[in-house]
């Protein structure tokens, strides 16, 4: 079984210290809810974790089933199983859902595999694709749309569903926040994720929407304020959270920020 293990992560952005000594152990299966303030230091948690450049780990380690992930490119992270969901995802115009997802899959399940060399077959793909936007309740036309190029926030959210069922990534982070996502869309992305079948995965969700945790309960609810995780708990932590804010963490931890 897969383990994404965090110890003393420190990261700073430009010269400034975000996270400061993060330690966060996710077993494949299982699923994590991270919450606090905006500004805490979740997307920056995330970021780090997948490599992204101007997230700059200072201290500490991310391994990867004992692999250090730190060593690795953003690319090689993906192709090792990590995948994010980004809040504000970039458009790539000309490049069509299905051609990148036939690429992203290849480049997971054969991870050494250099560029030019074999993609999975088309009938191969083209059939797993028609059977996962099936069971998802996606029209196949969706995935001959150009990726991210004037989607709606609904449309963003599909793709991303449809990146997770495709890609079957070990460990998935869904960073929700300012996502602005009306309730429906919510709802479908909360049930499509438990469709997929959360258990297949390790899950990392930043959410302030309780509707996203309702058809995936978290195990275990973190609490980060001022770049460290000062709470952790049950999915009771995210409801208390979710209706009463963080006004008694902040009173609890009021060194953390
Ligand atoms: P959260 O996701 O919890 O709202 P972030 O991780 O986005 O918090 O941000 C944590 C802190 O790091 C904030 O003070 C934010 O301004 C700063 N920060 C994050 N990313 C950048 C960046 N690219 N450039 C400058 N500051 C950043
Ligand atoms: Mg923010
Ligand atoms: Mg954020």
């Amino acid at each position: 079984s897969h383990v994404l293990k965090i110890e003393n992560l420190h990261v700073s952005v430009g010269d400034k210290p975000i996270l400061r000594g993060v330690n966060l152990t996710i077993n494949h299966g299982e699923t994590h809810a991270l919450m606090g303030p905006n500004g805490s230091g979740k997307s920056t948690l995330g970021l780090a974790i997948m490599g992204h450049p101007g997230y700059e780990v200072t201290e500490g380690s991310i391994t990867l089933d004992g692999q250090d992930v730190l060593e690795m490119e953003p690319d090689r992270r993906a192709r090792a199983g990590l995948f994010m969901a980004f809040q504000r995802p970039m458009a790539i115009p000309g490049v069509k859902m299905a051609d990148f997802l036939r690429h992203a899959t290849t480049n997971v399940r054969n991870p050494d595999r250099k560029e030019g060399e074999e993609l999975i077959p088309m009938r191969e793909f083209r059939k797993e694709l028609k059977e996962k936007m099936a069971h998802l309740r996606m029209d196949v036309e969706f995935a001959r749309r150009y990726v991210n190029d004037g989607f709606s926030g609904g449309e963003m959210k599909r793709a991303e569903i449809l990146q997770l069922a495709m890609l079957q990534p070990k460990f998935a982070i869904l960073d929700e926040t300012d996502s602005g996502l009306d309730a429906d869309a919510v709802r479908l992305a909360s049930e499509s994720i438990a469709d997929i079948g959360r258990e297949k995965m390790g899950l990392l969700i930043i959410t302030h929407h309780d509707k996203l945790l309702v058809h995936n309960p978290p195990e275990y609810t973190h609490v980060m304020l001022g770049g460290k995780l000062v709470e952790t708990g049950g999915k009771e932590l995210a409801e208390e959270l979710h209706e009463s804010g963080y006004d008694r963490i902040r009173q609890a931890y009021p060194d953390a920020e």
